[in-house]
This record gives structure tokens, C-alpha cells and sequence, in this order.
């Protein structure tokens, strides 16, 4: 790597997994880093725009699972860009949904380094459209919500207004507390019958899923044995879901990946 000129670090938005729902910016990005720092749900493919002598450094975040600390990754961006280098940051779906983009972004602001943000296509709306669930179709909600099922901060989630709220509720990282959430959300006053689904691997060749409604969410998703990264989905938009369209990984399959 002979980084000239001054450094610049994208942060940029890798997709939800298919690899061809990269914009043609972030392709274009990706072609002319010196160093990429690829999180671990962004599909490598994505990484045939790399140029050849590119340094490409995996740094995996998923919780629960060994990863690189957040400061290690942001301690790396900025030495490479003061060494003069162009950094990809690449994260799954869009940098700043749930991605700690925002946070990287404000490191890199008070550092004084030249950044560029790259939106990217959030698993939350694509993942639901590889089933073809309109997450936000008129007839049956006025909007989405986007929650994080997996807060840093404790307090409950407001289970009331989301409830409440009339929209599609689009749960990232909800697996792990799938059954307080449905729990939350009955106690509120949504009803068992609720449209629910449940995406893993979204938009990939080994996606997985599943529709069930919100009262039986959480025994369907532990017999299928579904688990993270998943997307959950919850509202009358998922009556919507064209299963049929698409091809199911068998279970017994799956069961043997994860076992291994
Ligand atoms: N910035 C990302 C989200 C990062 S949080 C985005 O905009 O999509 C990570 C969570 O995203 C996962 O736990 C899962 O809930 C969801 N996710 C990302 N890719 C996914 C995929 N292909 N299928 C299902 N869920 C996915």
C-alpha cells in the first residue's frame, strides 16, 4: 500500500447481502480505497470492486460473538488516514441504521479527517421486499418504524406508542429478545393475531423465513431453528408475503451448518 496525496475514509453502505444491491457509488468508492475495514455482515463478494493491491481488513462486530472493539476500529481508520491513505469503511445495509456509523462519522469529524458518507440499502426495507412486503403500503400502515431489538440503553422500549403507532414495525437485532418484545407489544394491546415475520439472510442464497403472526413468533422462530441476522417484521403488510416465490433453505440443512 503507497498511499500519496491526503487521507479520506468513506463510510460506506455495503447492502443487506446480495451483492448486486451495491449503489454504483459505493462500487465506485470501493475501487479506489487503499485499505477497506469490512464488517462482518457485508458480503465479501462486494469486494471484487476492490482495486488488487488493496489492504482489505476484516473486522467483525457481531454481538455476542468474537469481535474487534469498536475503539480498535476507529483507532485504525484514523491511523490510516493520517498516514495519507483512502479508507472504505464498509458496513452492511446503510452506514447510519444501527450501524455505528454516526458514531465513527463524529470520531472522524473531531479528528479533522475528510470523510464521505455513502448511503447503502437497509435490510430493513429490502429484506422485507425479497419476500415482497411493502413495509410502509397505505392500506395497512401509515409508515415504519425502525427499532433496535438490542439497545445500549436498558430502559424498555416504549411498547405503548409502538403499539399504538399505526406503522410496520421493523425490528433489527431482535432475535435475542424476541419473546420480551412480543411479550411488551401484547401487554400494550397489539393483538396475538398480528402478521408477523421473521427474515434471516435476507436477500442472500441462504435465506431463511418465516410468517407467522406475534402471539406464535417466538415458538415458530426457536422450531425453525431461525436465528441472527434476522429482521423481524410485524403488521398487516405481512399478509402481503409471497412465500411461494422463493426458495427455502431446508431446515435439516441449516441445522447441521449451525452445529458445526
Ligand atoms: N446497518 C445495517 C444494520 C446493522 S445492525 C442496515 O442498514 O441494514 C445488524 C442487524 O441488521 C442484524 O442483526 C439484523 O437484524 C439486520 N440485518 C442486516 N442484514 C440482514 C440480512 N441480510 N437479513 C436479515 N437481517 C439483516
Amino acid at each position: 500500500m503507497k498511499p500519496v496525496g491526503k487521507g479520506k475514509v468513506f463510510l460506506i453502505g455495503a447492502g443487506p447481502g446480495d451483492p448486486e444491491l451495491l449503489t454504483l457509488k459505493a462500487a465506485k468508492a470501493i475501487a479506489q480505497c487503499d485499505v477497506l475495514l469490512v464488517d462482518d455482515l457485508v458480503n465479501a463478494a462486494v469486494l471484487q470492486h476492490a482495486r488488487a493491491d488493496a489492504r482489505i481488513i476484516a473486522v467483525g462486530k457481531r454481538g455476542g460473538c468474537k469481535s474487534t472493539p469498536q475503539q480498535f476500529i476507529e483507532r485504525m481508520m484514523l491511523r490510516f488516514a493520517r498516514a495519507g491513505a483512502v479508507v472504505g469503511r464498509l458496513k452492511g445495509g446503510d452506514p447510519f441504521v444501527f450501524g455505528r456509523g454516526g458514531e465513527e462519522m463524529l470520531t472522524l469529524r473531531d479528528a479533522g479527517i475528510d470523510l464521505a458518507i455513502i448511503p447503502g440499502i437497509t435490510a430493513g426495507c429490502a429484506v422485507p421486499a425479497a419476500l415482497q412486503i411493502p413495509v410502509t403500503h397505505r392500506d395497512f400502515s401509515r409508515g415504519v418504524t425502525f427499532i433496535t431489538g438490542h439497545s445500549k440503553n436498558e430502559t424498555p422500549l416504549n411498547y405503548a406508542a409502538l403499539a399504538a403507532s399505526e406503522t410496520t414495525l421493523v425490528i433489527y437485532m431482535g432475535v435475542a429478545n424476541l419473546a420480551l418484545i412480543a411479550a411488551g407489544l401484547m401487554a400494550a394491546g397489539m393483538r396475538a393475531a398480528m402478521p408477523t415475520c421473521i427474515i434471516q439472510n435476507g436477500t442472500r442464497p441462504d435465506q431463511r423465513h418465516l410468517v407467522s403472526t406475534l402471539g406464535r413468533i417466538v415458538a415458530d422462530t426457536a422450531a425453525a431453528n431461525i436465528g441472527s441476522p434476522a429482521i423481524v417484521v410485524i403488521g398487516e403488510v405481512v399478509t402481503l408475503a409471497n412465500i411461494a416465490s422463493l426458495p427455502l433453505t431446508e431446515f435439516a440443512e441449516f441445522s447441521d451448518q449451525a452445529a458445526a
